[in-house]
């Protein structure tokens, strides 16, 4: 007992101290979830920052005049459908199940919950996004820990020296640093695929559409000696037209950007080769042994609520089918940040050109889940120039990229969107 106490006093402690040391800028996490933009704005961002989740717009006519965190991609924006579909997706776990550390034994992958697997290959067969047939399918606590496990899966065991790990800039800023955070001896950053020209072996990751500034993507290390892992957080529907099912040799896929399930920490990896979906297997084994079977079972209903929600439109009738209502929502954000920055000499756009999707069968131009905004003319600094406005946003460097570009997320709640229009409108008008 006393003993108990005393433990959780010193994690107590140990948290003090880990904040303290956050905020005094010791590690390297604050490019991460900038920490550097919390801490120092702490008491503020714990004030001001953040509306209850679904409180209607403020009641005043007063703008509201405090820090506007739009640096994360938090995907909270997904909160308001899911609530809507009230106990569909409620999930009981009885404190006799999933106890046993393996799911199925005779599969390579011997974590992952059939049950998973199956709402996996039924929402791809659906939506038409990528190829399950033949395929391996790993399972990881989200993409993040798969990324990791495919560096460890293909960087050759032997090298005298470590791969060199490449992506296009700009590139989603935390590949840099989960690269080379261990300082593994089995691979190593190596920057903007554009300028790789080495001649040897490497790993470069194709992010499609990326992130962070919503293009759809291809290799551009045009060598054969490559490894190609194809990121897929952000091919769905409600961002970008879905072309055809991918059809790569690693594919990696979480339900953080799909369904906005980022806390559930649950992502996908589809493989062809089976040695490859071994050492997955392995290094996820040797990391956390296996992947959590309840937040599994979790994601695998909300999937399944997912293609439900199309396939049996009948069965929901109070709300739309959800990359109907996801994409409604992602268009209108998209408008209404198109007239904000288009009144404003002070921003600029990407301009994505308009595709046909074979899952609506619309055709739009891509409405990413990240806003890679421009700072036009004097202002070189674009992530300081919106700071000073409150807005907290990550800088173009983050990414590989320039400073007079901030990546700004489109998905938070309702209530703070509307602040960051009505702000960031204040700010051209001014
Ligand atoms: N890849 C990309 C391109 C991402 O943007 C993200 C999330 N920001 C991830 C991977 C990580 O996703 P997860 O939450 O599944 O670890």
């Amino acid at each position: 007992m006393i003993l108990g106490h005393f433990l959780v006093i010193s994690l107590a402690l140990n948290a003090g101290f880990l904040y303290r040391d956050y905020c005094k800028g010791k590690h390297h996490y604050q490019e991460f979830f900038s920490f550097k933009n919390e801490c120092k704005n702490a008491s503020l961002t714990l004030l001001e920052t953040s509306p209850p989740p679904f409180s209607s717009s403020s009641s005043s006519s007063k703008a509201f005049d405090g820090i506007i965190n739009l640096d994360h991609g938090d995907p909270t924006m997904y909160e308001r459908y899911w609530q809507q579909m009230g106990d569909k997706t409620t999930v009981v776990i009885n404190g006799w199940q999933f106890i046993s550390y393996f799911s199925d034994v005779r599969k390579v992958c011997w974590f992952l919950e059939p049950e998973f697997a199956n709402s996996i290959i039924r929402l791809h067969k659906l939506v038409g996004n990528a190829i399950t047939e033949d395929r391996y399918i790993v399972v990881g606590t989200g993409s993040t820990q798969l990324f990791q496990a495919v560096l460890y899966a293909v960087s050759p065991p032997n090298a005298s020296e470590p791969i060199s790990v490449v992506s296009a800039a700009p590139f989603y800023s935390s590949y840099p640093l989960i690269t080379d955070f261990l300082k593994s001896g089995l691979h190593k950053w190596a920057g903007d695929a554009y300028t790789f020209n080495k001649d040897e072996p490497y790993i470069e990751l194709v992010t499609s559409p990326n992130n962070p500034d919503g293009f759809p993507r291809q290799a551009v290390v045009n060598q054969n000696q490559g490894i190609l892992i194809h990121d897929f957080a952000y091919y769905w529907p409600q961002y970008i037209p879905i072309s055809s099912p991918a059809d790569h040799d690693i594919m990696l896929f979480t339900v953080s950007k799909s369904t906005g399930h980022a806390g559930t920490r649950i992502g996908w990896a589809l493989v062809k080769d089976k040695e490859i979906a071994k050492k997955m297997t392995e290094f996820i084994v040797l990391s956390t042994i296996g992947v959590s079977k309840d937040s599994q079972i979790r994601a695998a209903k909300i999937l399944q609520v997912v293609s439900d929600s199309h396939q049996y439109k009948g069965n929901f009738k109070e709300s739309k089918a959800f990359f109907e209502d996801s994409y409604d929502h992602m268009a209108r954000r998209w408008k209404q940040l198109r007239d904000a920055v288009n009144v404003s000499k002070l921003f600029s756009l990407p301009d994505f050109t308009s595709g046909s999707c074979t899952f609506s069968g619309r055709t739009f131009g891509s409405q990413p889940a990240f806003a890679w905004l421009k700072c036009e003319g004097e202002i070189d600094d674009c992530e300081s120039f919106l700071h000073g406005h409150k807005i907290l946003t990550r800088g173009g460097k983050h990414f590989g990229g320039s400073e007079k570009y901030v990546r700004i997320s489109m998905l938070p709640r309702d209530e703070t969107f509307d602040q960051f229009i009505e702000r960031l409108s204040s700010i051209s008008s001014s």
